[in-house]
Parts: C-alpha cells; sequence; structure tokens
C-alpha cells in the first residue's frame, strides 16, 4: 500500500467547487488503496486578509473587526454550503466555522486593548486561515463517506523554535511525535487532514513557518511518516521553465533533481516552499508537483540524483521579487579583514537573511540583497552597529530591484553561460546592477530595476530556447 502525504495549496481550495473536487480526488487515490495524509493550505487570498486585519488592529482600529468578522464568515460559511452536500455535516462544518472565527474576534480585540502586535501575537492570528480551511475540507471528505478529521499542526506534533513568522521545524522530537500520533489513525482507517503552515513551540505558542509554508508542513510529516512520497498539489502542470505567468511558452519539467529544484526554489520558483526541500532531501523522501485541475499528468518529480544530459546547462528561470538591495560602503573597509563577518553577523543576530552578497576587488563596497519587507530594520540596524567607527561611511538602499536567477545542475564547468545570458539581457537594453555566481556553479542571479525584471526573464529564456527543450 503505498503511503502519500497531498498537499493543497490555496487555489485548490479557492472555492467550495474546488474543495468538492479535491475531496473527489482524495476519495479516488483512497479507493485505490492509497494511505493518505492530506495537508491544506487556507482558502486563497484568506492568509492576506488576516494580515491586513493584523495591521488595521495594530494601528487600533476598532471598527475594523465587525466588518472583517462578516466577510470572513460569509465566505468560509458560503465556500462550506457548496463543498458539503449532508446537513448534519454541513451544520457540524458551520459551527466550527463560526466557534473558531469568534475566537478570532476575540484575539483581534486582545490586540486593540494590549495596543501592540507582536510576532507571536501576528502568528496566532495568521493560524486562523488554515484553522478553518482544514474543517471544510474535512466536511468534504466526510460527505464523501471518508473518516476524515482535522487536526492543527500543533495537535499531530509539530514543534518548531520560536522565530515567529518564519519558524523552523525541530525534527527530532517533531518526527518522533508526528509518527506517534499519526500512524494510529492511519491504522484506523482515518484520513487526517491537518492544517499546513501552522505549528507551534515547545511550549505550544502557535507559530507559522513562513509564507507558503504548508508545503514544508507536508515534507515535515512525510519525512515523519517515511512515506513513499509527497505530492504538492498546485494550479500548474509541475515545476516549469520559468513562471507560466510570465513565459506562456514555458515547459513543464518531468524530473528534477533535489539540489536543482532547491537552487530553484531558493530562487523564487514560487511553484515551492524554499525550505519544504530539506526534510525530503534527508529522508530521500521523492517531491511531486502536481495540477489538481489535471491530474492525468504525473507532474514534476524531484528525487535524489539525475543525470545531466548534455546542452541541459541552463534549465530555468524565475524571478525574486519584494527585494531590496543594500549597499555598504567606505574607504575604511579596504583591506580589514572581518568587515563582512561584522556586517553578516549584524544581520544575523537581527534574523535578517541575506539571499545574495556582492563585493568588488577594490573592496570599498559589499552589496546584498535581502527582503523587501526587512529593508527598514536592516539599515537602520546596520547604522547603528556600524556607522562612525571608521570603518563604514555609508549604508544605502534601493527598493525597486528584482532578482532574476538562472538555475540548472549542467552550467556547471559549462563555458559561455554567463556571456549567453548577459548578452540576452543586454541585447534588450536592460541595466544590470549586480551579479552573483553561486560557487556550486548551479546559479547565476543578477539584479535589475523592477521594471525590467519580466523583460530580462523572457530574454534568457529566449536566448537558450527553453521552450523547445
Ligand atoms: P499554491 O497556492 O498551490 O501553493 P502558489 O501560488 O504558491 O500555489 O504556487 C504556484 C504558482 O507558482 C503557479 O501558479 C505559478 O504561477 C508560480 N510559479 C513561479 N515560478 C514557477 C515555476 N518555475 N514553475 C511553476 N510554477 C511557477
Ligand atoms: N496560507 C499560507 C500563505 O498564504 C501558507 C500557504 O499557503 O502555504 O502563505
Ligand atoms: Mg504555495
Amino acid at each position: 500500500m503505498k503511503k502519500v502525504v497531498m498537499k493543497f495549496g490555496g487555489t485548490s481550495v479557492a472555492s467550495g467547487e474546488n474543495i468538492r473536487h479535491v475531496a473527489n480526488l482524495i476519495a479516488n487515490y483512497v479507493g485505490q488503496g492509497y494511505c493518505v495524509v492530506v495537508v491544506v493550505s487556507a482558502l486563497e487570498g484568506v492568509t492576506d486578509k488576516l494580515i491586513e486585519a493584523a495591521e488595521q488592529v495594530k494601528k487600533g482600529n476598532r471598527d475594523y473587526i465587525p466588518e472583517f468578522k462578516q466577510i470572513i464568515l460569509k465566505e468560509h460559511l458560503a465556500v462550506a454550503r457548496k463543498a458539503t452536500e449532508n446537513k448534519g455535516i454541513r451544520e457540524e462544518v458551520e459551527q466550527i466555522l463560526k466557534t473558531t472565527i469568534d475566537e478570532l474576534e476575540k484575539v483581534l480585540t486582545g490586540i486593540i486593548y494590549v495596543g501592540e502586535l507582536t510576532p507571536k501575537s501576528r502568528d496566532y492570528v495568521l493560524s486562523f486561515g488554515e484553522r478553518l480551511s482544514t474543517s471544510i475540507v474535512g466536511g468534504a471528505l466526510r460527505d464523501l463517506e471518508l473518516k476524515a478529521q482535522h487536526y492543527t499542526g500543533k495537535e499531530i506534533g509539530i514543534v518548531t523554535d520560536s522565530n515567529f513568522g518564519e519558524a523552523s521545524p525541530l525534527m527530532n522530537v517533531t518526527k518522533h511525535q508526528v509518527k506517534e500520533r499519526v500512524e494510529p489513525l492511519l491504522e484506523r482507517g482515518i484520513v487526517p487532514v491537518v492544517t499546513g503552515y501552522i505549528a507551534a513551540t515547545q511550549d505550544g505558542v502557535t507559530t507559522t513557518l513562513g509564507r507558503g509554508g504548508s508545503d514544508y508542513t507536508a515534507t515535515v510529516i512525510g519525512a515523519a511518516l517515511a512515506v513513499d512520497e509527497v505530492w504538492i498539489w498546485t494550479d500548474v502542470d509541475g515545476i516549469m521553465t520559468s513562471d507560466p505567468k510570465i513565459v506562456p511558452s514555458a515547459k513543464m519539467m518531468p524530473k528534477l533533481s533535489f539540489q536543482e529544484a532547491t537552487e530553484m526554489t531558493i530562487f523564487g520558483a514560487k511553484a515551492m516552499h524554499p525550505r519544504a526541500l530539506e526534510p525530503a532531501i534527508e529522508e530521500k523522501i521523492p517531491v511531486r508537483i502536481r495540477n489538481v485541475f489535471n491530474p492525468e499528468n504525473p507532474g514534476t518529480l524531484i528525487v535524489k540524483e539525475q543525470k545531466i544530459k548534455l546542452g541541459d546547462a541552463v534549465k530555468a528561470i524565475t524571478l525574486v521579487k519584494d527585494v531590496a538591495l543594500v549597499n555598504v560602503s567606505g574607504a575604511g573597509m579596504v583591506g580589514t579583514p572581518g568587515t563582512a563577518a561584522k556586517v553578516f553577523e549584524v544581520l544575523g543576530k537581527d534574523n535578517i537573511n541575506v539571499l545574495m552578497i556582492s563585493q568588488s576587488v577594490s573592496e570599498a563596497n559589499i552589496s546584498f540583497v535581502i527582503q523587501r519587507s526587512l529593508l527598514e530594520r536592516a539599515v537602520s540596524t546596520l547604522e547603528i552597529a556600524l556607522l562612525g567607527r571608521g570603518l563604514i561611511r555609508e549604508v544605502t538602499a534601493e527598493d525597486d530591484v528584482c532578482v532574476v536567477a538562472v538555475v540548472g545542475a549542467g552550467m556547471k564547468g559549462t563555458p559561455g553561460v554567463a556571456s549567453k545570458i548577459f548578452t540576452a539581457v543586454a541585447r534588450k537594453g536592460i541595466n544590470v546592477r549586480m551579479i552573483a555566481q553561486g560557487s556550486s556553479e548551479l546559479n547565476i542571479s543578477f539584479v535589475v530595476k523592477e521594471t525590467d525584471g519580466e523583460g530580462a526573464v523572457r530574454a534568457i529564456h529566449e536566448g537558450f530556447q527553453l521552450n523547445k527543450s
């Protein structure tokens, strides 16, 4: 019997019809003898709405709460009504939705009273999206006469550190607990429907795994249960040579190595959470990206090893948006050992993740790329820690940039790839602000103005004729 974790993203569960479709898909596999653990994201757009609500209450906007409560309740009730047919099941789901949304209202009101939104309370607010969606999916499965039950990540034993907003699962204890709690359910023929994205610290405080984190939940559970495969169901056929929304002629890749897929996800292929492959790599569990609206297609299979075909120098191009470029400069940096270490130590201590780094040979400046939402914090942290000590004269930033990443295992040791990339970009008159090549030679990334990003991606896709590969 094949054991599979199936994760369904926001678009897969965007409406009652979609949820019924997903439930039928799951029932079909269960009918074929598959043993399935389901992981579900919030309904499409709900996490964004919760972020907005958290921001509004942070500003003390009390009037926002009743309005927001009505919107969220109405949306979920409408979806639940379409997702379930059996009256009893529907009423049960409606009751859970109402109770959960009452709790959300209390949390938001509490934030108004306290007058501050901490990363901890923000995660608590964000956890409601998945708590609501799983109850509907659970209901839709019971409607099809499956023994389904919904659980939070915390309830099935996923434990993380307390880095709220971007928490990391503590794999040893998680693996042990998930196995202990989920296996008996599977043995009883229950289909567990687990909230993606959310978990808890060892003390039971709710955490989130970072945006798009349901993918990560799926592989964490997959690793704990040593499943045969993890299936990430989404709205495209698999991982493509580029985002089909940018390059409509992008091609689906039937097979990728863990390493290539990791480079792609780290460098922005939104198709998967950047850390989702870690548990799968660790336990050597194949991951498959599949289209929920085209289940006949086997999708992209990500596996441990893959022979590189000659001529496959460049496999894919991704665009990373919402980033910012920071420049640290000063004559005092030249020939002074430890400057770079100091800069990155300061950032690291403040939990600011650096996506890309470059330093010119003159050593007079270091440039790096970070998430745009962290820009203000990064600049002020650096200024407080480093300015006025003679080493660094200036910290400047640009926030209207994006990163283009060109990925492919065959790029290693293939001369001329960089020249071909930059010729294609230059032909479109696009200016390149910063370049970095990882020493793995699996990717070349560069920074351009945000308005040039999609043009650069299309130019390279065309230059390497990836639509024909
Ligand atoms: P889900 O809601 O299922 O998690 P996401 O929106 O997070 O879905 O991710 C799927 C989307 O990722 C696709 O609709 C596609 O537009 C985008 N995407 C970006 N880069 C790629 C790529 N290289 N291959 C496939 N999809 C990509
Ligand atoms: N709902 C969360 C988000 O929108 C997690 C996910 O969709 O994977 O980021
Ligand atoms: Mg996603």
